[in-house]
């Protein structure tokens, strides 16, 4: 029996972020537009994202906010769509939101009503949408089209968009599908890892800070040359929090990582005074002013922390101070992508368009968001990369 071909304008494989920002764009311009997706549902990472109240994007954005192999790359497309087009997106759709720390915009009711108004736009754009859809492969035409295999229909294109996404959170539909296309087109792949991820410990320090679980600590933490101050959290796995998160994206396996848990007191000069001004109590009584008891019993040894500080000597007290001021880790891994926020790598961006996202030797092949090497940090940047690469590809496509 002779299967059924259908013809379309745009075709975009993954209904997450980018790609229905691309199919709204699209659709708006009169396009014939139709969204694959081999999930049930669309958008469920935007569901997920920000504990489901969508930390969609920031305030301030910049390039400087994003790791890629060409850090250039986003500003285009950072500018032709940008945090403040999204807000009135939202504005237009009265949706509330708020501001949350370091300029972090959250929905304040909930993400699913975020993702109802893509949803909306993408009605009144007139997009169609195929669900628990899975491609078989793709073959490209003459005469720049694009036939698509999925069962039991043969799809032909014009533009070929891969939304398809990274690999975090493979139950929320994600696959590397996007990165075996551009192989497919002979378009570099860049090796990928999971980013804004937690950390796992070896099992002595595992050992050692299990009973630390559930604390959370204000602290700067630091990884090659760059730094975060934030919470970070003892998990019963390792440890976890905003700026452990933040660092993992730079992290590298085998590299330390050194943390200051105090970061807004001089620890030497302030025992330094107490020991001056005569007091007797012990080193561990005086710390439990500035941090929980149970972090100052793992980290610090015990006979200096029972000491009293009369009796603890100057290089004693240094190491101490090192100890809270520069405790240093070296992290056995991450939980990878099973629990990252993101997938850092990936389609190599020096092969793409940065002003439409159109693949620079296969006309009519466009990737937007995550698929791509660019990663934003911890704080809507990977949402504003998404809205904003699906948006740029949405005007060419
Ligand atoms: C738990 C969590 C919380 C997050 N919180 C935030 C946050 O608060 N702020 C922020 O900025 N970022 C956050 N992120 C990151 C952000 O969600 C992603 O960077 C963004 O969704 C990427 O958009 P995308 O369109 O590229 O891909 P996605 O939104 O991941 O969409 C990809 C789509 O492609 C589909 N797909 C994959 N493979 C195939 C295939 N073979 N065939 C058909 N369809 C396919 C998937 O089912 C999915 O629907 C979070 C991520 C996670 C996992």
């Amino acid at each position: 029996m002779p299967k059924s071909v259908k013809k379309i304008d745009v075709l975009i494989i993954g209904a997450g972020a980018s790609g229905l920002m691309c199919a709204i764009e699209a659709g708006k311009r009169g396009r014939s537009v139709l969204v694959i997706d081999q999930a049930l549902k669309p958008g469920q990472k935007i569901c997920l994202s920000g504990g489901g109240k969508c930390n969609f994007t920031n305030i301030q954005i910049s390039s400087d906010h994003y790791i890629s192999s060409n850090p250039h790359f986003c500003k285009s497309a950072l500018k032709q769509f940008s945090q403040w087009d999204f807000i009135h997106l939202l504005e237009k759709h009265r949706l509330l939101y708020e501001e949350r720390n370091h300029g972090q915009l959250f929905c304040k009711e909930s993400a699913k009503n975020l993702l109802d108004m893509l949803l909306t736009e993408c009605r009144g754009a007139h997009v169609l949408f195929l669900f628990n859809k899975a491609v078989i492969c793709i073959e490209k035409l003459t005469g720049n089209q694009f036939k698509i295999m999925t069962t039991p229909n043969e799809i032909v294109c014009q533009s070929l968009v891969i939304a398809t996404g990274g690999l975090s959170i493979p139950g929320a539909g994600a696959s590397p599908f996007g990165y075996k296309i551009a192989e497919q087109f002979n378009i570099h792949v860049l090796p990928v890892r999971a980013g804004l991820v937690p950390f796992t410990l070896d099992p002595t320090d595992k050992k050692k800070l299990a009973p630390l679980s559930g604390i959370a600590v204000d602290a700067i933490v630091k990884v090659s040359k760059k730094q975060f101050r934030e919470n970070i959290l003892f998990t019963h796995r390792g440890l976890s929090g905003p700026a452990i998160l933040q660092a993992s994206s730079y992290w590298q396996p085998g590299q330390k990582i050194i943390i200051n848990l105090l970061p807004d007191i001089n620890l030497f000069d302030t025992l330094k005074n107490f020991q001056k001004n005569g007091s007797k109590k012990a080193i561990k009584s005086l710390l439990s002013n500035y941090l929980p008891k149970r972090l100052i019993h793992a980290i610090i040894q015990k006979n200096m922390a029972e000491r009293s500080l009369q009796e603890t000597s100057l290089k004693e007290l240094l190491l101490i101070c090192d100890t809270i001021h520069q405790w240093t880790i070296i992290p056995c891994g991450t939980e990878g992508y099973r629990t990252a926020e993101v997938t850092l790598g990936g389609v190599d961006v020096n092969e793409i368009s940065s002003k439409t996202m159109e693949a620079l030797s296969v006309k009519g092949l466009f990737f937007t968001g995550e698929v791509l090497d660019v990663t934003g940090r911890l704080g809507g940047y990977n949402l504003q990369w998404a809205w904003s690469s699906g948006w740029c590809a949405g005007q060419n496509v």
